[in-house]
């Protein structure tokens, strides 16, 4: 038999063959010996550039290309130092350049490691989540619906599982999946049921496969062409300032023709007035705009993943700025999703359960009395149906209960897996009903998984003597149409519309109070039944009880609701839980107003037409009872009405919603695998907060691509102006080009990188949203360049003619121009920090970035005008004390104006204060 054709195997000889075991999977050191014998779990990636190609790269720009060439002539004719010094900056340019484009790779390759994929094997008999990279064959896969396949396996233990299966073979419709039956040899990929493949998603059921195939071995590996190719998508940010870098290279060339013409005709070298003229274009010419604000995105990014948001598309970062309403799942991210179950109904009898989390200490109550279980037989039919209904494990320092571990007294408790079954085992365990107990008894034959839209699961055991019961837990009404009977403590009765009545007066009071609450119910089955476990089983059930838990909101989710209401962002909670619970939270959270703001059940939203949801959506905060398909009617809905939407999603069937939404949120922790992959950002904790510290980040990385835009943008403004207008008012050159290009080396590159990483302004989350069409230039941001760019090249001309003609010393009057240039834009960088505030308002040390960068940058200028080497080179000379002042009042007058302005902006304040403080 062919090795690889593992589908007409049994599962026995495929484990057999792989030398593992099913419940205990493979050991750390036999993993270790595979690992070096398979190697990683990878598909071969594409080869990467080298980086001495990349660095070279940085020369392919046409104009650096024509100022070298210019270089090699002016060389040729003897202008040796020119030449070199040229060079050298032109080399710490690109090497900028470089450094700028390495730091976003190396960015982007972090985030990539961070949302790297994972899988949950079996090893060393325990059940470990581990990167998928480090699966081998013969690892046991645990699989559940959501999960993305990492590598080849052979079923062997299936429960009503379906997978998609496009990637591989374009059948867009789930395959149902089997484990007990071999494939022919000939089977086509699409038919070989008792297999799952890497790159195929499971969308329904659970269960668990032996790994056949890791990395190139795979079917997908196999697959020519599908190497992954990693293409890095422009943000549409990127796109703009690309295309705005284009325009603005014709307009920059037009102004260095000009420059040259007139030069030359009045009399200067044309060989002086070309170099001028390319120096000008290259110190003009924004071309590296569109990488700073790829390494601002990043580097943002990188602070965002610190908050615990990460970020899996660029454009999103974008977006986040833009959102106006963030659509939130209830439970684990508005709530801590710690559950405890507080209140337990059966028999007519209402019980209180006390203690607090997962620690067992606790009784359960009634009439303030501690019950005996053996008395209350439906109370104890109803916590041993709610304890084997149930995928989670009890733990005590992290140790699975196994029967020793029984005194109620220690702490340390602590589940694995639902929170909300996790609480019903622990209720069972304050009622001493042991979960580990009750498996010992009786076997589990099937299971019809939990799934948000049944909103229920139900399993099937099986005890020694044959005796078959099933057992289903889920949200009441769905439970209670079910059930024909009811468990009282002397037996099942039937189940009367009184009773009824009473479980749902009982039920509606438990949501009132917030609480989540879920019915146990069970039937016996005869074994002829068992045969084919599927839904059709779920009726003529007996009704045990009704389980209310308390999820406490999160603290912080409060304060965050606060920040977004300031940020002109509506909160709205989707949530698949009861109206009342829904709407009790939302109250504690301020999200919900009676009276005020709407809530709709997944019914109210069936019955609506899209344009009556489209009319009332914008008043809705609570949507209860939904199922993933209505998510996205809401996302739609929201969005024509002209909203952002950041949408949150943990399960399969969220990725629709998720990715329809402006910005598809996953969560980290509680998230499958298809839904990260559809999100455009993860959050790591789950957490509500993360949203929108994460949206502030959004804002504030927008607003530093303005600010370095701002200051790139005027100072080459102030460049070309100087140049332009002293040819157009037939002045000597102000500037030479050795002393154009070193401009643009020392303000260009890392002081503006430092606008890049500026702190948020405090005041950013009390602005309204942006409207994601604004331009970047909006808000004045033109005047404002355009402005600045005007005074920046007519200080500097200023204070050239003043020197010029009054001392009649080109040199000197060059050298105070050249300093004035850098000294002017050294200001401007500060100014560049807010829009709204003076420079007086906003603290200097707060970027310590800038402080340095400005310093650097200023030493390195008086080092070209001070250190006699480089003075001969740079044709400049010291400047004398009444130079300096000219040139600093004239660079920094902006200072002075911004001290006025800021004088008279506190006064109005203080008088508007007035009259509210009496
Ligand atoms: P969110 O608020 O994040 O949307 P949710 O937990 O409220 O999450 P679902 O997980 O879709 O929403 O649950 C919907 C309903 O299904 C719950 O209100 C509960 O009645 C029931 N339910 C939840 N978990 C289980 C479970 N493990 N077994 C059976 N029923 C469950």
């Amino acid at each position: 038999m062919d090795r690889e054709k593992w589908y007409a195997r049994t599962p026995e000889e495929v484990l057999e063959f792989w030398q593992t075991n099913f419940t205990d999977g493979l050991s750390s050191s036999e993993v270790k010996t595979r690992l070096d014998k398979f190697g990683f779990n990878e598909l071969a990636e594409k080869e990467k550039t080298v980086w001495w190609k990349r660095f070279l790269a940085q020369f392919q720009d046409f104009m650096v290309l024509v100022l070298l060439g210019a270089t090699l002539i002016s060389a040729f004719l003897g202008e040796y130092a020119d030449a070199i010094t040229i060079l050298i900056i032109v080399l710490m340019n690109a090497i900028l350049g470089f450094v700028q484009e390495y730091r976003a790779e190396q960015s982007l390759a972090a985030l990539k490691k961070l949302a790297s994929p994972t899988a949950r094997v079996v090893r060393n008999g325990m059940v470990q989540q581990i990167p998928a990279r480090e699966l081998v064959p013969g690892d046991i896969l645990v699989l559940e619906s959501g999960d993305k396949l990492a590598a080849d396996g052979r079923l062997i233990d299936v429960f009503n599982m379906e997978a998609e299966e496009a990637a591989l073979t374009g059948e867009s419709l789930p395959v149902r999946k089997i484990a007990d039956r071999n494939f022919n040899e000939d089977a086509p990929l699409g038919d070989r049921r008792n297999m799952v493949y890497a790159g195929t998603s499971i969308v329904r059921g659970r269960g668990r496969a032996v790994v056949c195939a890791s990395g190139m071995a795979t079917e997908v590996g196999h697959i020519a062409g599908m190497i992954q190719a990693s293409t890095e998508e422009a943000t549409p940010l990127e796109k703009r300032l690309e295309h705005l870098g284009k325009l603005l290279v014709w307009g920059c060339l037009a102004i260095c023709l000009v420059v040259v013409i007139t030069g030359v005709a009045k009399g200067e070298s044309v060989f002086l007035m070309c170099m001028a003229g390319i120096s000008l274009a290259v110190a003009a010419i924004p071309e590296g705009l569109p990488a700073i604000v790829t390494v601002a995105l990043a580097l943002g990014v990188q602070r965002m993943i610190k908050q615990q948001a990460i970020v899996r598309k660029l454009p999103a970062v974008e977006t986040l700025g833009c959102t106006t309403v963030i659509c939130s799942d209830k439970t684990g991210t508005l709530t801590q999703n710690a559950m405890t179950v507080r209140q337990i109904f059966a028999d007519g009898n209402s019980y209180d359960v006390s203690g607090a989390g997962y620690d067992i200490k606790g009784n359960i109550l009634l009439n303030q009395q501690e019950i005996d279980i053996t008395k209350d037989k439906a109370l104890e039919q109803c916590l041993v149906g709610g304890a084997l209904c149930n995928n989670s494990v009890l733990k005590q320092n992290n140790v699975t209960i196994t029967g020793v571990w029984r005194k109620k007294t220690e702490n340390g408790w602590s589940i694995e897996g639902d929170p909300t079954e996790g609480a019903i085992i622990v209720a069972a365990a304050k009622a001493s009903i042991w979960q580990v107990d009750l498996e010992k008894k009786q076997k589990r034959i099937a299971e019809i998984p939990f799934e948000s839209e049944r909103r229920r699961m139900s399993v099937i055991y099986r005890d020694s003597n044959n005796n078959n019961i099933l057992y289903s837990k889920g949200a009441p009404d769905t439970i209670l149409e079910l059930c024909r009977y009811y468990q009282t403590n002397a037996g099942p009765a039937s189940l009367t519309s009184e009773y009824i009545a009473k479980i749902n007066t009982i039920s509606e009071r438990m949501t009132g109070q917030a609480l989540r609450v879920l019915a146990v119910a069970y039937r016996r089955l005869t074994p002829a039944q068992t045969q084919n476990p599927d839904e059709s089983l779920e009726k003529d059930l007996v009704f045990a009880g009704l389980i209310g838990m308390i999820d406490p909101p999160r603290e912080e989710a409060k304060a965050s609701i606060i920040r977004c209401r300031e940020a002109g962002i509506k909160t709205v909670m989707i949530t698949g839980d009861h109206k009342n619970t829904a709407i009790a939270i939302a109250q504690e959270l301020n999200i919900f107003k009676e009276g005020q703001q709407k809530a709709l059940t997944g019914k109210d939203l069936d019955s609506l037409s899209e344009a009556e949801l489209d009319a009332i959506v914008n008043n809705v905060t609570v949507y209860a009872r939904v199922s993933p398909a209505h998510k996205l009617r809401i996302v739609r809905a929201l969005k024509h009405q002209g909203h952002i939407v950041a949408m949150t999603g943990d399960g399969v069937n969220d990725a629709p919603a998720i990715k329809e939404a402006d910005i598809g949120v996953a969560m980290g922790l509680t998230g499958t695998d298809v839904t990260k992959e559809a999100s455009a950002m993860i959050l790591a904790d789950d957490n509500f907060a993360t949203i929108v510290a994460a949206v502030e980040e959004g804002r504030g990385i927008y607003e530093n691509i303005r600010k370095f835009i701002r200051y790139l943008l005027s100072c080459n403004i102030g460049e070309v102006l100087t140049m332009f207008l002293a040819s157009l008012l037939g002045m000597p050159m102000p500037l030479l080009p050795v002393q154009i290009l070193w401009v643009n080396l020392v303000t260009d590159g890392l002081p503006a990188m430092a606008l890049g990483v500026d702190p948020n302004d405090p005041s950013i989350m009390r602005r309204p949203p942006r409207h994601p069409g604004e331009s970047v230039f909006s808000r004045g941001l033109t005047r404002k360049i355009v402005g600045r760019g005007i005074q920046i090249g007519i200080s500097t001309l200023l204070v050239f003619s003043v020197v010029y003609y009054f001392q009649n010393d080109l040199a000197l009057a060059r050298t105070a121009a050249f300093a004035t240039l850098v000294y002017c834009q050294m200001f401007h960088v500060f100014d560049c920090r807010s829009e709204t505030n003076t420079i007086f308002e906003l603290k200097f040390s707060t970027n310590k970035y800038l402080l340095a960068a400005v310093t650097f940058s200023t030493i390195m200028q008086l080092s070209v005008m001070y250190i006699p080497f480089l003075c001969s080179i740079f044709s400049t000379v010291p400047l004398s004390l009444s130079d300096w002042l000219l040139v600093l009042t004239v660079s920094g007058w902006t200072l002075l104006l911004n001290g006025f302005k800021h004088i008279f902006k506190r006064r109005p304040a203080r008088r508007a204060a007035l009259p509210q403080n009496r």
